[in-house]
Formats: C-alpha cells, sequence, structure tokens
C-alpha cells in the first residue's frame, strides 16, 4: 500500500511524547513489510540541525484567512532506512524555540501555523508526485486533513479516493481554538456545527479529524473503549460512541533496536533473559552510583520515568514518597520534566532524603536507558494512559511494572493474580482504583516478591523478558486497517459516482 503519515512530531527530528516514537518506528516496519511509506512533518528549528536535510526545488502558496502564505519543502529521511521524509519550511510559523508553546504559553498561532501545515501536507502530494491511497493523521494537529479531503479535494483528479485514518495518540489534547479562526482554516461556517468542527461555541482540530476520517484509532484496545464515556472522552464521547464501528485499539510497539537490554550502548553493562541477574545488579549498582545514592544490592530500586504531570499520577506518588522516604527500604530513581509544583517537591525530597531519592529533571535519553535496566520496579500509576511506553521497556529490560490498570497499561501488564502466575502470563502488578492506599498495596505486593519469593521475581521477570512488543505485530495490524480505511472510502466514491 502507499501510506503518507502527517505528524507534528517525529523521532529523531522533534519528540514531545510517544506520538513522536511512533511516527519514527511505524513507518520503518511497514516499509519492511513492503509498503510504500513517506513521511510529512513541519520543518522546525530542531528540525534543521539535522544531517541529510535537502531543500527541494518545490515552493506552494497557501491560502491562510485572508492572505496568502509561501513554503518549501524539505526532504530527508528515517534513519537506517529509505523513508522518505519531507519537511514542511515555513519560518514564521515553525523556527521557533518550541513546537507548541514557549514559557508555559500555548503560541497564539497554533491554529492558523497548522491550518497551514495541513493544506501544505495535502500539496506536496501533487507537488512531488506522492502516490498516496492512505494518509495517517496523527493528533489534532493534523486533524484538518480528513476534513480537506472530504470538502476540498473530493474532486480533484488523484486525490478522490484517498482514505484519511485519523489516530488519537492522547484525547486530552484536542487543539480547541476561538470560533473566529474557522476563517483560517478556510472551511465554510456550514461545517462549524456540533456534529463535525464545533465544541462549546469553540473550533475543536481533534474533533474535525475524528467527524471526517474514514477510520478512527487509539493506541491500545482499552483506551478504544474508555474514550466512548466519561472522563476519558473529554466531552468527545458522544461523537466517539456514534461512530465505534469505525474506532479500534491497537497498542504501540517498541523499536527494539533502540531499546534491548542486549544492545543498549547507554548501558555499561548489557545483558538479557539467560543473565538478567548479574547484568541488572551490575546496572543497579552503577545507576545507584550515578544518581548519588548508596551503592545497595538488596534495596529495591523504584525507577520512574516521564512527563511530571497530573495525567501520570505523580500527586500519589508524592503522597507515597513523603512516607515512604523515611519508613521504607527502597530507593527512587526520577528522570522528569513538567510541572513546577512537582519539580519542587521532588527537589525538596531529593535535598532532604538523598539516600533514598536519585532525580534528574531534565530529558535524558541514555539516562531513560540506564533506569530501565538499573531499576527492580518501575512505576507507573496514570490517571489515563492510552498506551504507554515505559512499561513495555520495563518488561524487555527485566524490570517489574507496577501500574495502574487503565488503557494502555491494563493491555500490556497481566497482574501476578495467583492465576495468572499459575498460567505462566503474568508480568507484573497492578491495581484499579486511582488511590494511594491501592497503589501502595500494589507496589507492597511487588516487594513482598522481591524480598521473599525469588522463584515468583523470577518468573515475573523472565516472562516479561520474553515477550514481543515489537512493532511488527501492530504493524501488521495497521496494514489491516489501512485497507479497511481504504475500501470504505473507494466505496463511498463509487456511491457517488454512482449518484452523480
Ligand atoms: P507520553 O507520550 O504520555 O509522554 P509515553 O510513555 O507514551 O508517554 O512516552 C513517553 C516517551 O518519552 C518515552 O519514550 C519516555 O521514555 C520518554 N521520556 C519522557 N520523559 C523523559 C525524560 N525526562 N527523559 C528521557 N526520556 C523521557
Amino acid at each position: 500500500m502507499n501510506i503518507l503519515f502527517v505528524s507534528s512530531e517525529v523521532v529523531p527530528f522533534a519528540k514531545t511524547g510517544g506520538l513522536a516514537d511512533v511516527c519514527g518506528s511505524l513507518p520503518i516496519e511497514l516499509s519492511k513489510l513492503g509498503h510504500n511509506v513517506s513521511v510529512m512533518m513541519p520543518a522546525y528549528r530542531q528540525v534543521k540541525g539535522h544531517p541529510g536535510i535537502e531543500p527541494l526545488n518545490v515552493k506552494f502558496d497557501i491560502p491562510i484567512g485572508n492572505k496568502i502564505v509561501r513554503g518549501r519543502l524539505l526532504r530527508g529521511t528515517l534513519p537506517n532506512s529509505e523513508v522518505p521524509v519531507f519537511f514542511v519550511e515555513q519560518d514564521e510559523y515553525f523556527d521557533r524555540p518550541e513546537l507548541y508553546r514557549y514559557k508555559g504559553e500555548d503560541y497564539k498561532d497554533n491554529c492558523e501555523r497548522f491550518s497551514f501545515f495541513c493544506r501544505a501536507a495535502l500539496e506536496a502530494i501533487r507537488l512531488v508526485k506522492l502516490d498516496v491511497e492512505v494518509i495517517h493523521c496523527h493528533d489534532w494537529q493534523a486533524g484538518l486533513i480528513p476534513a480537506y479531503l472530504h470538502v476540498e479535494y473530493a474532486h480533484c483528479h488523484g486525490y478522490e479516493t484517498i482514505g484519511s485514518l485519523m489516530t488519537i495518540h492522547n484525547l486530552a489534547y484536542q487543539g480547541i481554538f476561538w470560533h473566529w479562526d474557522m476563517l483560517l482554516t478556510g472551511l465554510d461556517w456550514k461545517y462549524f456545527n456540533w456534529h463535525q468542527m464545533e465544541f462549546y461555541g469553540k473550533l475543536n482540530l481533534m474533533k474535525t479529524g475524528l467527524a471526517f476520517a474514514d477510520g478512527l484509532n487509539t493506541v491500545s484496545p482499552t483506551y478504544a473503549q474508555e474514550i466512548q464515556s466519561d472522563p476519558l472522552g473529554c466531552g468527545l464521547e458522544g461523537m466517539l460512541q456514534g461512530r465505534r464501528d469505525v474506532l479500534s485499539g491497537i497498542v504501540n510497539g517498541v523499536h527494539y533496536a533502540d531499546w534491548n537490554p542486549a544492545t543498549d550502548m547507554h548501558l555499561p553493562y548489557k545483558y538479557d533473559v539467560s543473565n538478567w541477574q548479574s547484568g541488572k545488579g551490575a546496572c543497579k549498582s552503577a545507576l545507584q552510583s550515578e544518581l548519588g545514592l548508596p551503592i545497595a544490592p538488596r534495596t529495591p530500586v523504584i525507577g520512574l520515568i516521564g512527563r511530571l504531570a497530573e495525567q501520570k499520577g505523580w500527586d500519589l506518588i508524592m503522597d507515597l514518597m513523603n512516607r515512604w522516604v523515611r519508613e521504607a527500604d527502597v530507593q527512587f530513581a526520577i528522570l522528569g520534566t513538567g510541572e513546577q509544583h512537582f519539580h519542587d517537591h521532588l527537589t525538596w525530597l531529593a535535598r532532604d532524603f538523598p539516600h533514598k531519592v536519585g532525580l534528574r529533571l531534565d530529558f535524558n535519553e541514555g539516562l531513560s536507558h540506564r533506569i530501565e535496566a538499573g531499576s527492580d520496579i518501575f512505576l507507573m500509576p496514570s490517571r489515563y494512559e492510552p498506551c504507554g511506553l515505559n512499561q513495555l521497556y520495563s518488561l524487555k529490560y527485566g524490570t517489574v511494572p507496577v501500574v495502574r490498570a487503565t488503557g494502555g497499561l491494563k493491555d500490556t501488564v497481566v497482574d501476578a493474580t495467583d492465576d495468572n502466575l499459575w498460567n505462566q502470563t503474568a508480568t507484573g502488578f497492578s491495581f484499579e482504583t486511582y488511590s494511594t492506599s491501592d497503589m501502595e498495596a500494589a507496589l507492597s505486593r511487588a516487594l513482598d516478591a522481591y524480598h521473599n519469593n525469588p522463584e515468583r521475581w523470577n518468573q515475573l521477570v523472565t516472562t516479561g523478558m520474553n515477550q514481543d512488543w515489537s512493532w511488527r505485530k501492530s504493524a501488521l495490524e495497521y496494514v489491516e486497517l489501512y485497507e479497511q480505511v481504504k475500501a470504505r472510502r473507494v466505496q463511498q466514491w463509487e456511491r457517488l459516482q454512482e449518484l452523480l
């Protein structure tokens, strides 16, 4: 198949979250399966420093409101692949310090920037003569593409039967703007209604994508269910219920070329399932030393990596840490950036309990690998989690995940109940209710197994390490979805032709 990815983030060029990992890995896996994939993203300031990016002699003029904005295309490839990446260059929009916001404030012209990006992506298809059967649109930044395809490009030669798949990576971010931004999109006001683009009097670009796309999916089957009701539907639950016949969930994969303890270049010692005890032991001492923690082989290290945001359950973690730094024989290895009050609280804990809390408040790829390898337990008590990647890395690195059973965490971590241990499927510990006491109970079960039942611990570690969460499986599921989307679009078009 011929597939075009349109995304605002792609690893290694620009990343703020898991969306970028997906858009850097899935295209490569699809191309290994023999499909013809291209990727389109904005040429941010961060992009321009990357080697191998060349300008193309392709310029375009895009109508935005009552002005015409000029852009041009650059071209590169995804690393270690032939997958082309087209970058939409427009320096006034994209040559900025950060992707969507600066100093905690969203850019005021985000709707304008991404309207331009979506229109430019569609124009680029014609200008560089891309053969496209399905456009895979990611999150609200690409939400206008399905609308443009249905409204403006429906009768344009070469575009008539291009299907669109809209993937929701996190429904909490919807791209909501004041209603006058409708003028920037260039779409008729008749689409500004509560079935399509309007959301409580405002313009909603995620909703737009969900209304017009030929197929919808999210990044785990459980999240696909959860967003059909309150609160995780974030106000769009009704519309998602209405479209549930075309909504599904596919768990993200892991790029094992980067995330494999047997080959990981960031680790001081490499290991696999046959020597995990010695390998992890060595990585643990090195991690303790790197974070300034006492080197204590029998003290469990609890790893935490990620955005310091409400979503990730940091209020529960702080609540528990306040007590455990005094009472429990554990160490915390924490890496993250985010909300200031979490920074402040963690800084205070790390200063007062340096032998219990190893903390780095920055974005550090290498350290994230070393925490995965050197920790015994990985904690993810998310309020909600569309997919989550760190628990998948943890499984591969023999770090037993303790998670809240929500979204992708529920789909990928099997709780160590007696039944699941008996049938050899258990890989971690999970809890249902979002509360400190339930999280503490799950963590205590994990610590009990760690200290008192080495056989059980070994079983959990090795079951997780032997699992395959590679992109291949997910990529095959995506291909099936693309085929459905394509068939649906072609059918619609044929019906339309009969009517004309
Ligand atoms: P989300 O997209 O909600 O932030 P995911 O678990 O899907 O969460 O993906 C987050 C990705 O970003 C993971 O690959 C994680 O390791 C990485 N990451 C998050 N914070 C940091 C950090 N401070 N340093 C290094 N990597 C990080």
